[in-house]
């Protein structure tokens, strides 16, 4: 891989890494409408693909608008537990082990009320400051609820970069219930290793819940050969699902009937057209499930998915971790020194597939790429402006030209006419 390329500054460099990717025909498998256009947030909101817009069309038209509610037996039904298996393909987990369901931001309370009620005796929940806020605010909600007294520790990072390993271990004791954490960090692009995350809470007593949401289609993921317990993830990011389409659960088979989903809704019953007075929940992952699926927004995460599929996650990794790189070559010739430093790991396999640059003047270059350069990173407060990096659409191209507009935007001090008021959405 890289450390048998020479990177070399020159845009015909860029053009060579294109011309011998084997994932470039991936490309023209999604809409884009201004070539012109770099997007470099497809870990916040993921280029449509075309087949999306051909599968919701038939969706609507067809399978609502002539078959209306018999199209709940020709597959809607099925649907949740049928792209479950596609995406369990994704995380290297067994077909019966994922359902598409609800949010992420659900499908983490879910989780983690039934294992809090699941290690009875134990109060203490371990996440860290890298994690989602959404993921820190439903964990403190789920331990108001349970009105019990857990206590959440959350682990401090010494750098604001990595997590190691032992950081996190060492907050894990008897008293642990649950470990909850985000497998690669939304800000620094920290990827923790979940081997060994995963054994030490196990050891120790507790259930482990990951957040997907940064790894599902980024990174290759073997929930099964890891021993999982528990894991959650979002589908618009790197799954290209659309927005708000729904996200994913995993429960490993030996602990599906153990745990109790505390939603229990008709969708997770046993039989939800007998209409039964009293909940009897699924023998299986259905149980996870609570109410009916959002059928337009859940076909959409199968067209996503199958092109993940079809390009395949080795390959995938191994173009976003030479892109990743390749941007990090450029960053430290052509940004560092205009006052940049470097957000995210410098070890590949300690990074996930975006990467944080950090400058005092962030929200306002952030905002200049966007209105003046058309290029779309997105800001993270304080100061990282995160350069995601999709390898099914990213060409190395884009990377290079991205890095010099944002060169000019510096050097040309251009992010001078913009105000650091931070927008309602970044
Ligand atoms: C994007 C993301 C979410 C999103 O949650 P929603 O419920 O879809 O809003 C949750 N957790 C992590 C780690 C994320 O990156």
């Amino acid at each position: 891989m890289s450390d048998q390329i020479a990177f070399s500054l020159d845009a015909e460099f860029a053009a060579e890494l294109d011309r011998a990717d084997p994932l470039r025909r991936f490309r023209n498998e999604f809409v884009i409408s201004d070539p012109d256009l770099i997007y470099l947030d497809g870990n916040s909101l993921g280029r449509m693909p075309r087949a999306t817009a051909e599968r919701t069309r038939t969706l609507v038209a067809h399978e609502w608008g002539v078959g209306l509610v018999r199209s709940w037996g020709n597959g809607w039904f099925d649907a949740p537990a049928a792209i479950g298996a596609k995406i369990a393909r994704l995380i290297g987990a067994r077909p019966d082990e994922v359902v598409v369901a609800d949010s992420t931001s659900v499908n983490l309370f879910k989780l983690a009320i039934a294992a809090l009620c699941a290690r009875p005796n134990r109060r203490t929940i371990v996440t860290d400051e890298f994690n989602f806020p959404s993921d820190l605010y439903v964990l403190q909600g789920a331990a108001t609820l349970l009105g019990q007294g857990h206590h959440i520790e959350m682990a401090r990072s010494p750098d604001t970069v990595h997590m190691p390993n032992e950081v996190i271990t060492k907050c894990i004791d008897s008293d642990t219930a649950l470990v909850s954490l985000t497998h690669v960090a939304f800000k620094s692009g920290y990827l923790y290793d979940m081997q060994s995350i995963t054994a030490a809470a196990q050891d120790a007593g507790a259930l482990v819940l990951w957040d997907l949401s940064h790894s599902v289609g980024a990174v290759p993921l073997e929930l099964k050969r890891d021993n999982v317990d528990l894991a959650v993830g979002c589908s618009y990011k790197y799954v290209n699902g659309g927005p708000g389409a729904p996200a994913f659960i995993y429960v490993r088979r030996d602990l599906q009937t153990e745990l109790r989903n505390p939603i229990s809704g008709w969708m997770g019953q046993q039989a939800p057209f007998n209409f039964e007075l009293h909940y009897q929940p699924q023998s299986d992952i259905r149980r996870f499930l609570s109410g009916t699926p959002p059928m337009i927004s859940t076909a959409a995460v199968e067209a996503g998915a199958d092109l993940l599929l079809e390009a395949g996650m080795e390959p995938l990794r191994e173009k976003s971790l030479l892109q990743t790189e390749y941007l990090i070559y450029l960053f430290d010739r052509k940004l560092a020194p205009l006052g940049f430093t470097l957000g995210s790991p410098r070890a590949g396999s300690q990074r996930g597939s975006h990467v944080s640059i950090r400058h005092p003047d962030g929200l306002r270059i952030d905002k200049a790429m966007i209105h003046a350069m058309n290029v779309v990173p997105d800001f993270r407060a304080p100061d990282n402006i995160r350069l995601g990096i999709t390898p099914l659409y990213t060409t190395f191209r884009e990377i290079h030209t991205a890095i010099t507009r944002i060169e000019r935007v510096v050097e040309r001090r251009l992010y001078e006419q913009f105000s650091d008021d931070a927008p309602t959405v970044t």
